[in-house]
């Protein structure tokens, strides 16, 4: 089959690879009708984010019809059914699963001893991520969807039903982006007197804006520089500031009366930009020497304009250590965080009926439409924000 195959930094191949194949009676195989480029797999083309390996398959929003199944699926799918899968892969017995944690789920990362050991300082079960596709080899080495076909672990449990009169468009997003916004929102705790700052206005800021008001805040400001996605967002009922020209602290006191947002939401990530060019020069350079592995630009920026007794919201990813993170201000302001790769299995059946209800049309994000082979180049665009694009989906 064809699929999309990393080769090393900024090296992503459209190859020929082996048809996967059922390995456990609880695996589908999946043909991937629609999948799509995520901001995450970015860190893997910049290869900031440590664990891929040579001939790994990349992607992890994607969705398709079941062509096979082992016989420990027990009904749960059909053949021919078409399914939208989260990229969380979920055993759905365990006790994190049991509790709706699906993103820390126990079993299904089949290289947990290596999450435990980073994640945790320990080599006693229990530390680990759940298994993700296509996303290193610390959350299992799982071969992605941006691929003609894909096998899906514990597939029982890790599928997404959707209706059938909605289109791949409308429902695709379900397995990543949407939920992730709706979880950064949720984690927020919004209140209808609160302003929600959201930094990054790429499609996970997008997402989350639109859930911010669907959830009822008062007024939502989304920061970027990137002037088509401030106008996406502004479209989906946001207020704007582009950091590049304005300050983000005076625009917040002034939309706040001096006191500052009470809810902080990070959509942007460990490859933050600083518009400040020394404290951007500092992080790049520390993280180019692997002195830092992140860069911390918004979380900083977050601490200090939030409003004490204020949340933070983070689901930008994070992979290993931050440099000058301000403790003092955010112990004495008495700000919590939260924070996490999505249980997106916990949000779905909530948001199906969202999309079915005709609240939200995620569909809206969509700048690129193109065929798998053209994908290497569109990781390009993706990253460097040219051609005005935002949201890239691709048909194998
Ligand atoms: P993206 O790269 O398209 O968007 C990031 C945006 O942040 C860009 O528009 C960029 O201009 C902006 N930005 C950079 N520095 C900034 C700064 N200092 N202030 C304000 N904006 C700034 O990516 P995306 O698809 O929107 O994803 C965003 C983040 O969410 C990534 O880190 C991704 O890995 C993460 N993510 C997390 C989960 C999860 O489960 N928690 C799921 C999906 C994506
Ligand atoms: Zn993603
Ligand atoms: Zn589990």
């Amino acid at each position: 089959m064809r699929a999309l195959v990393w080769h090393g930094t900024e090296d992503i191949r459209c190859d020929t690879v082996p048809d996967p194949k059922i390995e456990d009676e609880r695996d589908a195989i999946i043909k991937v009708t629609t999948c799509a480029i995520c901001g995450s797999d970015l860190h893997l083309y910049d290869h900031v984010m440590p664990g891929m390996e040579k001939g790994d398959v990349m992607g992890h929003e994607f969705m398709g019809e079941v062509v096979e199944m082992g016989k420990g699926v027990n009904g749960a799918l059909r053949k021919g059914e078409r399914i939208v899968v989260p990229f969380t892969i979920i055993c759905g017995e365990c006790d994190q699963c049991k509790r709706g944690y699906f993103s820390v789920c126990e079993r299904s990362n089949r290289n947990k001893h290596v999450a435990d050991k980073v994640f945790g300082h320990t080599t006693v079960f229990g530390h680990t991520t759940a298994g993700l596709f296509g996303y290193t080899h610390l959350t299992g080495g799982y071969q992605g969807g941006q691929a003609e076909y894909v096998r899906v672990p514990f597939a029982d449990k890790t599928h997404i039903k959707v209706p059938e009169h909605l289109s791949d468009e409308q429902v695709l997003f379900l397995g990543d982006i949407f939920p992730t916004g709706w979880q950064a929102a949720v984690q927020a705790d919004i209140q209808p007197t609160d302003t929600v700052a959201i930094w990054g206005a790429g499609p996970v800021g997008q997402m989350t804006l639109r859930s911010a008001l669907l959830l009822g805040a008062k007024q939502v400001v989304c920061i970027d520089s990137v002037p088509e996605r401030l106008e996406m967002a502004r479209a989906g009922g946001a207020i704007t500031v582009d950091n590049a020209q304005e300050s983000v602290v005076e625009r917040l006191n002034e939309l706040t009366d001096g006191k500052g947002p009470e809810k902080c939401i990070d959509a942007v990530g460990m490859e933050a930009h600083s518009p400040r060019a020394l404290e951007h020069a500092y992080d790049r350079l520390k993280q180019a020497v692997m002195l830092e592995s992140d860069r911390a630009a918004v979380l900083r920026e977050m601490i200090y304009v939030c409003r004490p007794a204020g949340i933070i919201s983070i689901p930008g990813v994070y992979g290993g250590l931050v440099d000058k993170l301000p403790m003092g201000a955010l112990m004495n302001k008495g700000l919590t965080i939260r924070t996490g790769q999505t249980h997106v299995n916990r949000w779905t059946d909530d948001l199906v009926k969202r999309i079915d209800d005709g609240q939200i049309d995620p569909s809206f994000v969509i700048t690129h439409r193109v065929r798998l082979d053209q994908g290497p180049e569109m990781y390009k665009t993706f990253r460097d924000k040219k051609d005005n694009c935002i949201k890239v989906v691709l048909r194998p």
